[in-house]
């Protein structure tokens, strides 16, 4: 148990610690990835000088994909607490992740309930739609399609995102949400364990049920 304890005070203390980092690292990088894209396309460029660039720009992007999973923790009063309003921020996310689904081939099915309200850091609670519908996709190398669905029972709200990607085997459903656990050659596997810790201070719970090339459910509840 106090192993547990002390876990979990160091997984906080990292999501917060990245959290500042990755806010204050995201816009150099961005500049830096600019001009080694410029050189890229230089002319008469050595074999050795285009395979440095090109290991650079994917430690870029590598790096990039690491901040955007802390993305919006890293945004200023994370500790605001209040009811959101889940079709809105449903709705939002899901054209935010629009964009990355129509490449990948992936259609974003939504159904919820009207008024449902959940409490929580609005900014939090994005994030951890993101990540989620960003693994679904991810979990979709030939495209799909993710549900997302939200209703409310006698004393939950709940969300359930589901793909029909590739799945987990029970071996790797027993390692979600550990740190750098990842499966994917540019994953970051710390998308899960930020979400497993948002979910937590918004006092919810959650089930994943998955299937081998069947797919993934997420199902989330949270207090009414
Ligand atoms: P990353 O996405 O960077 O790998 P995550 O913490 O988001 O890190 O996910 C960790 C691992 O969990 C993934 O690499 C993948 O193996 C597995 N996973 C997560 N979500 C899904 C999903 N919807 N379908 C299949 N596997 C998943
Ligand atoms: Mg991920």
């Amino acid at each position: 148990l106090r192993e547990q304890l002390q876990n979990a005070d160091k997984l906080n203390a990292v999501s917060q610690l990245a959290a500042s980092v990755a806010h204050e690292i995201r816009n150099p990088m961005t500049t830096i990835r600019g001009f080694l894209q410029i050189l890229k396309e230089e002319e008469n460029l050595s074999e050795k000088q285009e395979t440095f660039i090109s290991i650079s720009l994917e430690e870029i992007d590598r790096t990039q994909n690491i901040i955007g999973d802390f993305l919006s923790l890293a945004r200023p009063n994370n500790n605001d607490c209040a009811m959101i309003h889940l079709t809105k921020t449903i709705e939002e996310v899901k054209n935010f992740m629009q964009a990355y689904a129509a490449i990948c081939n992936v259609h974003i099915f939504t159904e919820i309930e009207k008024e449902l309200f959940i409490k929580g850091n609005i900014n939090e609670c994005k994030q951890l739609f993101i990540n989620l519908i960003k693994n679904g996709i991810e979990a979709m190398p030939t495209g799909g399609t993710i549900e997302i669905y939200s209703y409310k029972t006698d004393h939950n709200v709940i969300i359930e995102i589901n793909d029909n990607g590739v799945g987990l085997s029970p071996h790797q459903l027993k390692k979600l949400g550990q740190p750098y656990y990842s499966t994917k050659t540019k994953g970051t596997g710390l998308g899960l364990m930020i979400c497993f810790d948002i979910i937590k201070r918004m006092n919810g719970e959650y089930q994943i049920s998955s299937e081998e090339n069947i797919g993934t459910s997420f199902k989330m509840h949270f207090p009414l």
